[in-house]
């Protein structure tokens, strides 16, 4: 979902943009105008994300998944190893991408509780020698999420936060590398954010294909070959967006807001509606849960798609239901929600 401020105004300018007599997505990356809208993003990101100094803002095609086998093939040497923190289908695919490269040791993997919780530090046994640790902040199909950021001892964190990213603030101090595609809560898919220490970037290998080189797309403000300069206006009035209604700090606040309505009408239900994903593990972004019967499910989704509440349906691989209550979801949304859930139990319970 995008806010619908950005989608209207991306409406209003998209044949004529700004007097230009051009469309915005028919000039070159390299006109002074796209240019403008790059480096501004970028400027947009550090000061609402707060990303320090110290680290390198790039935009990367391929989405999260490209990251996957890329993050690896140039930090993950020859005689290496990562440690990867599996918590559902996210982790486990970025494990799978980094395990055809080197060595990739799962030293937490959550398969035996069908991954429905986030592991609490103590179970945690970090290789000192790891190259770096992977993590999934939060895990968009399972619906489940980090409430903190592990201690590793100094490792570098590499993370995973294409569901949750500008969702909240975090440690940067604890990261190495974060990445995320842009299609949950900056704009539409096309391309991952990805944010680079920069002493962990002169890590990277550059014995590699041009794409694949870190070291390339920094120097070149990420300008290496052609972007998709619609995805990256789209995110810079996204941003804008977030500044107006007052940054991260009331991202938070309506974060908490949404995401609390929803689990409420969840507990309150007596069973009707069911998590059994622990508080602690409970994402605010995507609130997953079942009901006693697939054929009770399927009505709720269809029924609540008759009243224009869209989505609802869980990922195919784990069934149940799933609100995905990404950042430019209005409260009123949600609320409409709660109101069709309390209605459907009062009809069905
Ligand atoms: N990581 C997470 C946490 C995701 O939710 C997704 C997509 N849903 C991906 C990675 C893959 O992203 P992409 O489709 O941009 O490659």
């Amino acid at each position: 979902m995008l806010p619908l401020t950005v989608l209207e105004e991306v409406s209003k300018k998209l044949v004529d943009f700004e007097g230009t007599g051009m469309s915005l997505i028919e000039m070159s990356h390299r006109d002074k105008i796209f240019d403008t809208i790059h480096n501004e993003t970028v400027a947009l990101m550090r000061d609402v994300y707060r990303v320090p100094d110290d680290f390198h803002i790039i935009f990367l095609q391929g989405g999260a998944t490209f990251q996957f086998g890329m993050v690896p093939m140039a930090f993950l040497k020859k005689g290496e190893s990562a440690d990867f923190i599996v918590t559902g289908t996210w982790g486990k695919k970025a494990h799978a991408d980094a395990a055809v490269v080197g060595m990739a040791n799962a030293i937490w993997d959550g398969r035996d509780d069908g991954y429905t919780r986030i592991p609490a530090q103590h179970e945690l046994k970090f290789n000192p020698d790891a190259a770096y640790v992977h993590m999934c902040s939060n895990e968009t199909i399972a619906g489940i999420q980090w409430q903190y950021f592990p201690e590793t001892g100094g490792i570098p964190i590499v993370a995973d936060m294409s569901s949750d990213v500008l969702s909240r603030r975090i440690p940067w101090e604890k990261f190495g590398l974060v990445f995320a595609g842009t299609q949950k809560n900056l704009a539409p898919a096309g391309l991952a954010v990805v944010f680079i220490q920069k002493d962990f970037a002169t890590r990277a290998r550059t014995d590699l294909p041009a794409y694949l080189r870190y070291d390339l797309h920094i120097k070149e403000n990420s300008l290496y070959n052609t972007p998709p300069t619609f995805v990256v206006w789209v995110m810079n009035l996204t941003l804008k967006w977030i500044q107006s209604i007052g940054g991260l700090q009331e991202i938070e606040r309506l974060r908490d807001l949404k995401a609390d309505m929803v689990y409420a009408a969840i507990d309150k239900s007596g069973g009707f509606y069911k998590t059994g994903i622990p508080k602690d593990s409970r994402s605010k972004m995507n609130i997953v849960w079942r009901m006693e019967s697939e054929e009770l499910e399927k009505k709720f989704v269809e029924e609540a798609a008759r009243e224009g509440l869209d989505g609802l349906k869980g990922h195919r691989s784990v069934g149940g239901m799933r609100a995905s209550v990404y950042n430019a979801m209005p409260v009123e949304g949600v609320k409409a929600l709660v109101d069709f859930m309390a209605h459907f139990m009062k009809k069905n319970g």
